[in-house]
């Protein structure tokens, strides 16, 4: 069954106003997520935070479950967490990484959590290596074999990159990692809630996403997934007094579950429109979603390769909804303002967000396209009209 997108675009506001292929930056939020979270916001400003947080306990608790049901995993395996990068980070920084030990990722890195790398590298003299791609773009998953062996403390790989159309070979990875009995942390922001994603079929054992973006949720929301028997073997790198119990004076106690990689404080209405996005989704389907953003985004890649000025830049045998391209006549800066001016939303990719992948292909920067569900064929084709005019000086 087709995606009712029309339908789609009757709950999306912005619909009427922008033309937004910025869903890899931030995706517009349906009304439902919207209309929860600003419900929440008021409840607390009428009644008091704490007291509209218990009355709210069900609604609060649907993320978790809501997350569950979208990972493939149990909602004890979760923490709610600000962003991407704080869920990736306290995974990453539990590990106890000694000299020597070797940390595996792959070329489409990104910047945030190759900082990690980079610091703990400088801190411990754990080493950083860097699995080639294969022929298509994608990491080599027989490099990756080759490169199984002592020492290797972690795969840590991102699944969809922020610079581009690729889909790394997530689940392939994941039967290496297993294999070798690994810890395996897969970055999943660009991937959730655009195409399925369970942590039981890829294998991985960490993984991080991200409320803003394919999942339409609120800003400032995100998710760590910890796989059962790894939680109780990993000490967060910071603890307060939700993450653990003060139990006697020079004593504490982790809380057994995910939410030991959580804090106390949190933003409840933030929390509770995530759990709202993340329900949204599970109702469209993600095969639903997955089909019909490859169908735009293949629309687009097809019609911007055909402007003689423009590259696409896309990597990797299956391809998302982002869509990276650039010219020779503009740089992706001015094209990005141009677009912009004619409330047209797209975002740029630059050198120092996939430093690796960029420098390989000698690449400064790029306009990145990405299309939702919500998005349609006739946008696809305003786009790229309303490009030509811009390449044109017009
Ligand atoms: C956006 C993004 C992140 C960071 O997510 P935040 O929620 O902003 O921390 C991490 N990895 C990738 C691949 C991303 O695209």
């Amino acid at each position: 069954m087709p995606l009712d997108w029309q339908r789609a675009r009757r709950e999306t506001p912005g619909c009427d106003r922008v033309l937004h292929f910025n869903n890899a930056g931030a995706a517009l939020m349906p009304a439902p997520v919207l209309d929860a979270t600003i419900a929440h916001l008021q409840l607390e400003a009428e009644m008091g935070g704490y007291e509209a947080a218990a009355l709210a306990c069900e609604r609060v608790e649907r993320v978790y479950t809501a997350t569950a049901e979208l990972l493939g995993c149990e909602p004890g395996e979760l923490a709610i967490v600000e962003n991407a990068t704080r869920a990736w980070d306290m995974a990453f920084y539990s590990l106890n990484f000694q000299a020597g030990d070797r940390i595996l990722t792959a070329a489409s890195e990104y910047a945030s959590n190759y900082i990690a790398f980079l610091q703990v590298a400088k801190r411990t003299g754990a080493t950083i290596e860097v699995i080639p791609n294969d022929e298509t773009g994608q990491l080599s998953v027989s490099a990756l074999e080759r490169a199984i062996g002592d020492r290797v403390k972690l795969i840590a790989i991102t699944h969809v990159p922020s610079n581009g159309g690729l889909v790394n070979p997530a689940a392939a990875v994941g039967r290496v990692a297993r294999a070798a009995g690994i810890p395996y942390l897969l970055d999943a922001c660009q991937s959730i809630g655009q195409m399925p994603v369970n942590v039981r079929e890829i294998g991985c054992d960490f993984l991080s996403a991200t409320g803003r973006k394919y999942l339409r949720g609120p800003r400032g929301t995100g998710f760590l997934y910890v796989r059962q028997a790894l939680i109780e073997q990993l000490e967060p790198p910071f603890l307060d007094m939700h993450a653990a119990e003060w139990v006697e004076r020079d004593r504490y106690r982790i809380r057994p579950d995910a939410r030991r990689f959580e804090t106390w404080e949190a933003n409840y209405a933030a929390k509770i429109g995530l759990g709202v996005a993340i329900g949204y989704t599970l109702s469209w389907g993600l095969e639903a979603i997955r089909d019909r953003i490859r169908q735009l985004a293949d629309r687009l890649r097809l019609q911007l390769a055909a402007i003689p000025s423009v590259a696409v830049r896309d990597l990797g045998r299956i391809q998302s909804g982002i869509v990276a391209f650039n010219s020779d006549r503009l740089s992706a800066s001015q094209i990005a303002t141009a677009l912009n001016a004619r409330d047209i939303n797209v975002s740029i990719s630059s050198l120092s967000s996939t430093r690796l992948d960029m420098e390989s292909r000698q690449q400064i920067e790029f306009v990145r396209a990405s299309v939702h569900y919500y998005n349609t064929v006739e946008e696809v084709d305003r786009f790229c009209d309303s490009l030509q005019q811009v390449l044109a000086g017009g």
